[in-house]
């Protein structure tokens, strides 16, 4: 039985009581960044530590997609359809072609290596818009330990090719979704490591195609807002300490969905959009909603 705890009345009719929280499969070390194919009627989601990008098949279970996955983090799918990435290992954001050939991305900003792309969603205009914190190079453990040559930036790649840090504020910044019209972008603020930073999330206009602004939007407690998406209506589902908690468009905690192990990231998927898979920690779960997932394709 699922367990869930509404803070607004509302949040009753986005879950079912009768739609169980199923774990999918465990044993794995640091799972993230799962992404829904329905045309290949799967999941991908990365296991960073065991260097692996994963395919779940409803009813068949678990394979390897790609190893090593040079320490994959993130991933999205743009507007075409293609499997885009964030690598630890080589420090690059990468798109795989419909062929299976790999283009990168981004590997640099101003002649310096990025430091760990983390998160990635790619906007309608066909930009690509990615986290870079400083995770993946500060030990071993999700990558290569190596030295830091650029702040903790998000990153928009136009279709050129062309690479601009369009926010440099943040201490360590991480999930991160558009609202459903593409007028917000929320960024998640995930502390540097071994430090005692706030941990948010932040909203921006995006009004002017640069984001604006800049507020807290929420602060997720337990935990922190390692992966965001969006539903239909614009609620942001979150990852937390404690499961998954969901967002109203003004910043209210209308529920959560407890998980039993800290969630890291999440997704929609299934025939309709309407389940809601989550990565935490050593297992994959999933749930079915009563809502629509607003990513795309
Ligand atoms: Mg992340």
């Amino acid at each position: 039985m699922s367990c869930f705890e509404a803070y607004d009345p509302a949040f009753g009719r986005f879950v079912m009581g009768n739609a169980p929280l199923k774990q999918l499969a465990t044993g794995f070390d640091w799972v993230e960044g799962p992404v829904w194919f329905g045309d290949a009627g799967c999941l991908l989601f990365s296991d960073i530590p065991d260097n692996k990008i994963l395919r779940y098949t409803p009813g068949v279970g678990v394979s390897t997609f790609r190893a090593p996955s040079h320490y994959a983090n993130g991933h999205s799918r743009d507007r075409q359809g293609r499997l885009v990435s964030c690598e630890h290992g080589l420090r690059r954001v990468t798109r795989t072609e419909l062929d299976g050939r790999i283009t990168v991305i981004a590997d640099s900003y101003q002649g310096k290596p990025l430091n760990s792309p983390n998160d990635v969603v790619v906007k309608s205009d066909g930009s690509i818009w990615f986290t870079d914190p400083h995770y993946g190079i500060m030990s071993n453990y999700e990558g290569f330990a190596a030295k830091q040559e650029l702040p903790c930036n998000v990153y928009r790649v136009d279709l050129d090719g062309s690479i601009e840090a369009v926010l440099t504020d943040f201490n360590c910044p991480n999930g991160l979704a558009f609202s459903p019209d593409e007028a917000t972008l929320y960024v998640a603020d995930t502390r540097r490591m071994f430090h005692s930073d706030p941990q948010h999330i932040r909203s921006f206009s995006m009004a002017s195609g640069r984001p604006k602004g800049g507020a807290v939007f929420h602060t997720i407690t337990p935990g922190c807002s390692d992966g965001i998406r969006c539903d239909t209506d614009g609620n942001l589902w979150s990852s937390a300490g404690d499961g998954v908690h969901c967002i109203a468009a003004d910043g209210h905690l209308m529920g959560k969905i407890l998980v039993p192990e800290t969630v890291s990231n999440l997704c929609f998927g299934g025939r309709a959009k309407h389940q809601l898979f989550i990565t935490a920690t050593t297992s994959l779960y999933a749930i079915t909603l009563n809502r629509v997932g607003a990513q795309t394709p």
